[in-house]
């Protein structure tokens, strides 16, 4: 059987790799999960069962439906791992 993929965790890694360059915060490891899984919570999953060319090319063009909601919940996700960052627990 094919993998299914939600799509929506390759869109939502995109755009926080995007507007991490534009933040000046931690971008170690920990972080990074914090804010992928927070921003995930709040979107819906896109899942498709497919991952040949043709099929990908199609959903790569759904992502403006989707990028306004991604583009802010990636972002509250950044401010909230920048305000209380998790990574420092870890060490004790
Ligand atoms: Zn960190």
């Amino acid at each position: 059987m094919d993998k299914v993929i939600n799509y929506m965790e390759i869109w939502v890694k995109e755009c926080m790799e995007k507007l991490l360059l534009k933040n000046n915060m931690c971008k170690c490891d920990k972080c990074k999960k914090d804010i992928f899984a927070l921003a995930l919570n709040n979107l819906k999953p896109y899942y498709v069962s497919t991952n040949k060319g043709e099929v990908m090319a199609k959903i790569n063009g759904m992502y403006q439906q989707f990028e306004t909601d991604i583009v802010i919940e990636v972002s509250k996700a950044i401010e909230i791992v920048k305000k209380y960052p998790k990574h420092l627990e870890e060490r004790f």
